[in-house]
C-alpha cells in the first residue's frame, strides 16, 4: 500500500498505550474526561474519515470528515450500518475478507469503492481495528479511511496511458540532452533495436546519411521554435537498412517553459513510398515494353528544349522503326512481333547511359533522347545500334530497323524536332531500309 499514514495503524495486538490503561485503573475520572476529550477533538479534526461501529457493524460514532466526505448527515447514519455507503461496485470477496478477519479479532487494511449521498463513487482506503475490552472480547469496530479517489484516477490514466504508449505508433522519448529514456514495441517493431540498447544513446544513431546538415539544423529549428516539425525522414535500422519514415517531433516544456522531453512519434513509409514510385513507373512507362511511354517522352524532349535554350547544351534526337513489321506479324503471328518489340527495346536500352531516354513512339516505333549529344555522336550511336539489331537474332528472327537522326536547333519546338526525325527517318525507309538518314536542311 501507498505510504498514506495509516500504514502505521496498531497491530493486531493493539492496546491504548500505557498512559491511557494507567488512567482507566485509576479512574480518576476528571483526568479521563480531559484525555476523552483531548482526543475526540483530535478525531474530529481529523482529514481521515473516522467511524465507530460495534460488533454487528452499527455506526456508534462518524468523524466531521466521514460526514463531509459522505454528504450524510450523523443522524442518517448513526444505528445504520456502513451497508448505507457501499457503492456495489467493490467485489464481494473483499467484504468476506474483511469480516473474516475482523471476526478472527485482526485488523483490515484494504481499499473500498463507496458511494456518497449524492451517488457520486470515491475509493477509500480503510484500516478497520477491533477494539477489545478489558477481558479482551472485541466490543467495537473503529475504522480508519483515506479518500484515494485522485489517487486511483491518476493511477488509472497512467495505465490508460502506458496503453496507448504500447499500442499506439512507433515512439520514442529523450531527456533534453536527447538521451533516450523510454521507447516502444512499435519502435522495436521498426528499428530493430530493443529498449536496453537504445536506452541513454541519442538518435543520432539512426543517422541514415540520407540528409545533409541543413537539413537536421531546419528540424531542430523548427521544434525549438514552434515546439514542432513532423516530415518525411529516412533512417537506418539495427541492421543497417536505410528506410523512409514519416515523423512527428515534439517538445515538451514544464510550466517554466524548460525543455523536459522530445517525443518523436513515426510510421514506416517504405510502403507508400515504393507505391508511389510504382505508380510513377505505370504512368511514364509503355506496358509491353517497359521503355519510356510517350508522355514522359514528351516531357522529357521539353526539359531538353529550355536546358538547351538556357545553357546551350545541344541534344539529338533519333526515331526508329521496324522494318516490314506487318510482315513479321503475318508470318509468325501478333504475340511474337509483341516479343520481338520486348526484346529490341531491352537491346536498345542497353547502350543508353542514365542521361539517355528511350521511349516507345509508336506500335513498333522508338525515340532516344540523347542529351549532351551532338549530331556527330548521335550519328555514330544510330549507326552502331543499327548494326548491332541487324546482325542480331529476336525470337530467333532477323530484323533490322530505319533510323532518322536530328540534333537541337535554336528556335526548335517540340513539333519542329519530331517532324524533323520523322522525314529522316521517311528517307531512310525509301532509301532500302536497315539505314540511317541524318535530317539536313530545314524542310527535311
Ligand atoms: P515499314 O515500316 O518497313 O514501312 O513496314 P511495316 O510493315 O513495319 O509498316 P509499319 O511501320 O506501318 O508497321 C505497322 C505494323 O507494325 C502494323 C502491325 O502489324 C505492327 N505493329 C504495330 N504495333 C504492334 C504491336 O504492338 N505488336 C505487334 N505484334 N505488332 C505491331
Ligand atoms: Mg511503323
Ligand atoms: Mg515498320
Amino acid at each position: 500500500m501507498a505510504s498514506n499514514g495509516l500504514d502505521t495503524a496498531p497491530g493486531n495486538d493493539f492496546r491504548p498505550p500505557r498512559a491511557f490503561r494507567d488512567i482507566h485503573a485509576n479512574a480518576d475520572l476528571d483526568t479521563l474526561r480531559e484525555k476523552f476529550y483531548q482526543l475526540y477533538i483530535a478525531v474530529e479534526q481529523s482529514p481521515a474519515a473516522t467511524a465507530i461501529t460495534d460488533t454487528e457493524g452499527r455506526i456508534e460514532y462518524v468523524n466531521q470528515r466521514f460526514l463531509d466526505v459522505t454528504g450524510f448527515s450523523r443522524e442518517e447514519l448513526l444505528g445504520k450500518t456502513p451497508a448505507m455507503i457501499q457503492s456495489g461496485m467493490t467485489p464481494e470477496d473483499v467484504y468476506r475478507d474483511m469480516w473474516q478477519t475482523l471476526r478472527s479479532g485482526r485488523v483490515w487494511k484494504g481499499e473500498l469503492q463507496n458511494r456518497k449521498k449524492n451517488g457520486e463513487l470515491y475509493w477509500e482506503s480503510e484500516v478497520i481495528t477491533p477494539v477489545r475490552d478489558d477481558r479482551g472480547r472485541v466490543v467495537n469496530f473503529v475504522a480508519v479511511k483515506e479518500d484515494i479517489t485522485e489517487r486511483k484516477r491518476q493511477e488509472d490514466e497512467l495505465k490508460v496511458m502506458a496503453s496507448v504508449f504500447e499500442t499506439g505508433q512507433a515512439t520514442l522519448i529523450t531527456d533534453p540532452d536527447m538521451c533516450i529514456e523510454k521507447v516502444n514495441q512499435a519502435f522495436t517493431d521498426i528499428t530493430g533495436y530493443r529498449a536496453e540498447e537504445v536506452i541513454g544513446q541519442t538518435p543520432r544513431l539512426f543517422k541514415s546519411g540520407v540528409h545533409d546538415q541543413a537539413f537536421y539544423a531546419r528540424l531542430w529549428d523548427a521544434v525549438l521554435e514552434t515546439g514542432h516539425w513532423q516530415g518525411e525522414i529516412w533512417n537506418r535500422n539495427k541492421y543497417g537498412d536505410i528506410y523512409p519514415l514519416w515523423q512527428s517531433i515534439t517538445a515538451v516544456r514544464d510550466e517554466a517553459g524548460d525543455i523536459r522531453h522530445f517525443i518523436a512519434v513515426f510510421h514506416s513509409i517504405a510502403e507508400r513510398k515504393q507505391m508511389e514510385i510504382e505508380l510513377e513507373r505505370q504512368a511514364t512507362r509503355d506496358h509491353l515494353t517497359g521503355a519510356h511511354n510517350r508522355r514522359a517522352f514528351d516531357r522529357a524532349i521539353r526539359q531538353a528544349i529550355r536546358q538547351a535554350e538556357h545553357s546551350g547544351d545541344g541534344f539529338s534526337l533519333l526515331l526508329f522503326d521496324i522494318d516490314h513489321f506487318k510482315a513479321v506479324n503475318d508470318s509468325y503471328g501478333h504475340d511474337a512481333g509483341d516479343a520481338i518489340l520486348k526484346r529490341l527495346a531491352t537491346r536498345a536500352g542497353e547502350g543508353l547511359r542514365s542521361t539517355d531516354l528511350l521511349a516507345r513512339w509508336g506500335g513498333e516505333e522508338f525515340a532516344i533522347l540523347l542529351l549532351d549529344t551532338p549530331l556527330k555522336g548521335a550519328t555514330t550511336f544510330a549507326e552502331r545500334l543499327r548494326e548491332q539489331v541487324a546482325m542480331s537474332r529476336f525470337e530467333g528472327l532477323a530484323i533490322t530497323i530505319s533510323l532518322g537522326i536530328t540534333e537541337y536547333r535554336p528556335g526548335d519546338d517540340l513539333d519542329s524536332l519530331l517532324a524533323r526525325a520523322d522525314d529522316a527517318l521517311y528517307r531512310a525507309k525509301r532509301s532500302g531500309r536497315n539505314t540511317a538518314a541524318v535530317a539536313t536542311g530545314q524542310q527535311d
